[in-house]
């Protein structure tokens, strides 16, 4: 592990001036003016925002930068991209997979994302993609935390062998207990679906994070199964909902009924906001749903809500980079979270709550955390968020992973400074 000093960095609750220092890939300190031996590496952050790295709770590695094989979704639609990647699965093979994967993890690395939830597809009796992102998982240990989601693509009951997939792959270390219900034959079914899963989670001392509603139907409601069952259970802060865009057109009163009792379950939510935008309403004319759940109403009722990337150039979305920015930015302008406080709680949505939802441990700028974070050339993350602003330094334990210079401009006009500053306001 490697030892660090930081030099007068601004950190997202507004303290600035600071010093963090970094040893055995540890902060023990995070205070102005601090004191260390000559000898330690030192990074001056000019006054820029350090933050811890930026968390994705929910992507899917093995099908990343897939896109345009075997074809590209047509229709645009969720259930296109499923029989899509139905199309790609028998195409896929070990080494592919790994590399595409790795080749993500690079683009992660230097976005500052420096921890991922992967949903993987159980369904395929080979368990191919869960064997190559095992290996990766290990690979890029050093780097990132992966966290590998147990996700029977086709149904757990639905599809043939599923049930039995998902638990081979839990015995060969996957992290977390997938499902998605309202891809099983039934709404029966989808309850069952996850009452089961939840009780394979709870008899391994597992977290469950499942595919919920993802719908534009406002009867899908296995949100509330979920929430119940995790009450049940004792699984309060272990159990996921992510998706849940049918929320976004279920009956108000229901809703109403609702939010409490994911509150009480102690359920995270996670939205989607890139994918969510995209895929949703699809079946409507005019006026179009935006298809996103009900993220400010969920945060105000005491739920805590990350946002996931959830594909990048893949089956189901074509454009991505790994820029959590971008995914946060967009969570504000679809959930019209404009205010300081909302465009603050988006920020958050990708930092420090989605840490939460992946049980981080050490996730934090105070001393006794890991010596992991990403200086940005933003004064405030409601800056960070507008700029999408550039990553001056990406460390990890310590070490630096990624780096680069704020541009400069070649206009030299009288008055400038000749690094571009996009911080006017300040
Ligand atoms: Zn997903």
């Amino acid at each position: 592990m490697h030892d660090l000093l930081i030099r007068n960095a601004t950190l997202p609750d507004g303290r600035s001036g600071l010093d963090v220092l970094v040893l055995d890939g540890r902060i023990v300190a995070v205070e102005p003016n601090i004191q260390a031996s000559p000898q330690l590496p030192v990074h001056d952050a000019q006054g820029w925002l350090l933050s811890p790295p930026f968390v994705d709770a929910h992507f899917h590695m093995d099908a990343t930068l897939s896109y345009g094989l075997p074809r590209v979704n047509a229709s645009g639609t969720l259930l296109e991209g499923i029989g899509l990647w139905g199309e790609l699965k028998p195409l896929l093979t070990p080494e592919a997979l790994v590399e595409r994967a790795l080749a993500y993890c690079d683009w992660a690395v230097a976005k500052g994302l420096l921890a991922i939830r992967t949903h993987v597809d159980v369904c395929d009796d080979r368990l191919m993609a869960v064997q190559a992102l095992l290996q990766v998982r290990e690979q890029v240990r050093p780097y990132i935390d992966l966290q590998l989601v147990a996700f029977p693509q086709d149904g757990v009951l639905r599809a043939p062998n599923a049930l039995a997939n998902l638990e081979r792959a839990l015995d060969l270390g996957v992290d977390v207990v997938g499902g998605i219900p309202h891809f099983e034959r039934t709404m029966a079914d989808g309850a069952e679906s996850v009452r089961v899963l939840c009780e394979i989670a709870a008899d391994r001392g597992l977290r469950v994070d499942m595919h919920c509603d993802e719908s534009d139907d406002p009867m899908s409601r296995h949100i509330e199964t979920l929430a119940f069952h995790a009450h049940r259970l004792g699984l309060q802060g272990r159990v996921t909902g992510s998706h849940l865009t049918s929320m976004h057109s279920m009956d108000n009163y229901y809703v109403s009924k609702l939010l409490p009792l994911i509150a009480e379950a102690g359920v995270h939510a996670v939205a989607n906001p890139l994918i969510n935008i995209t895929l949703q309403g699809r079946h409507d004319t005019y006026p179009k749903r935006r298809g996103m759940t009900r993220v400010p109403e969920l945060m105000a009722a005491g739920v805590n809500v990350g946002f996931g990337h959830d594909c990048v150039m893949d089956p189901w979305y074509s454009l991505g980079s790994g820029d959590m920015l971008e995914v946060a930015a967009m969570g504000l302008h679809v959930a019209q979270m404009t205010s300081q406080a909302g465009m603050q709680a988006c920020f958050d949505a990708v930092t420090v709550n989605s840490a939460r939802i992946l049980g981080l441990e050490g996730y934090g700028l105070a001393p006794g955390c890991r010596g992991d974070f990403v200086l940005l050339q933003a004064r405030t993350p409601v800056e960070a968020l507008r700029l999408r602003a550039h990553r001056l330094l990406v460390v990890r334990g310590g070490a630096v992973l990624a780096e680069s210079a704020p541009v400069r401009s070649l206009l030299q006009l009288p008055g400038r400074p000749p690094e571009v500053d996009w911080t006017l306001a300040r």
